[in-house]
């Protein structure tokens, strides 16, 4: 938004009423006239509230770039599940890949006696290397959806590329886009196209502006409705996998307003941190976790060191209910440091 104050009126009056609105605001002195720009991460104030400060003679909006996004819900249902602000924390859990029948059936008994909600688990895989484990593709889907069923669970597996979409719609509730495919537009308008809800990864190079496009541009091609998911971004850090953006997940979930949810498990890229991230996810406002497990996290054939044990599983969920429902701690507004105007 732009400010702009009319002649023979004292900028200094009218820049005190905007800092009064919670604004935070940088002058410019042009030649017909002193303009105040409000800087973005300011709380947002309606125009015609600003327009009766008095001296303001024009208030300039540029229109929103993510129209879509700007009016998406704060909480989504999916499946009956409620995800986002004032629901109850939601838990997502299982292995990285299906590996076998027997083994999905048993992790999905082990994510609902945790207090699970979602069934996770790649049946399409995106390895860094081509020759590790790809996944069994449709055997896997349907592996992963008879489990889920069985246990009252959700499935939350990911689309590859485009011509997979309308298959993992068919099984899943959620489709997962991830990390490497968040810049991915054709797969992005394939999945839109499939009207599911989505979970989008962050891009582990991805700005949260670059991340909010991603998602305009899945519910500008149809998709029902989009949770966000931090998993963490590379740094310069390495004794992480990456390095969970937990700013990121405070910004999307009270200053968005949008549902999100973080993954530890790729982030830390070690099993001993993820109870620990798992809280600080839920402190900062996310409305869950997707967690990697294995019953055997030595003998995972994918992500095995992040991979934690049902017990694990068990001890997380625990904790994470045990919290006020919402899990979310009342967002300070920037409104409240007004008082710094005397
Ligand atoms: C996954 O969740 O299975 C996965 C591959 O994660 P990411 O896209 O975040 O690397
Ligand atoms: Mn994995």
């Amino acid at each position: 938004m732009i400010v702009t104050v009319g002649p023979n009126v004292d900028p200094s009056l009218v820049r005190a009423a905007l800092i009064e609105h919670g604004l935070w605001v940088r002058r410019f002195d042009g030649l017909d006239a002193v303009q105040f720009f409000i800087e973005p991460m300011s709380p947002s104030v309606a125009r015609e509230t600003i327009l009766k400060i008095e001296g303001v003679v024009d208030v300039a909006v540029s229109s929103p770039s993510t129209p879509r996004l700007d009016a998406h819900p704060s909480t989504l249902d999916v499946g009956g599940v409620a995800i986002g602000a004032g629901a109850a924390p939601v838990l997502m859990a299982g292995p990285c890949s299906v590996e076998t029948e027997e083994q999905i059936h048993s992790l999905a008994s082990e994510v609902a006696r945790a207090g699970g909600s979602f069934l996770r688990g790649g049946a399409f895989k995106p390895r860094t290397s081509p020759y590790d484990f790809q996944g069994h593709g449709q055997s896997a889907l349907r592996w992963l959806r008879t489990a889920a069923d069985q246990h009252h669970l959700r499935v939350v597996t990911e689309a590859l590329q485009p011509s997979d979409a309308p298959l993992v719609a068919e099984y899943a509730d959620l489709v997962q886009v991830g990390s490497r495919n968040m810049h991915n537009a054709p797969l992005l308008r394939a999945v839109g196209a499939t009207h599911r809800p989505v979970l989008l990864k962050r891009g582990m190079a991805a700005t949260v502006d670059e991340w909010l496009f991603a998602a305009e541009t899945l519910l500008l091609h149809g998709a029902q409705g989009v949770v966000l998911c931090e998993r963490g971004i590379r740094g310069f850090e390495t004794s992480t996998r990456f390095t969970l953006d937990i700013a990121a997940v405070a910004l999307i979930a009270h200053v968005h307003h949008l549902p999100i949810i973080v993954d530890p498990s790729h982030a830390a890229g070690r099993r001993d941190l993820i109870p620990a991230l798992c809280d600080a996810s839920i402190a900062a406002g996310a409305a869950g976790v997707m967690v990697e497990s294995h019953d055997r996290p030595g003998c995972a054939l994918s992500d095995g060191p992040q991979a934690i044990s049902p017990e694990t599983l068990s001890m997380i969920g625990a904790r994470m209910f045990a919290r006020t429902p919402g899990g979310r701690e009342p967002h300070v507004s920037n409104s409240s440091l007004r008082s710094c105007v005397a």
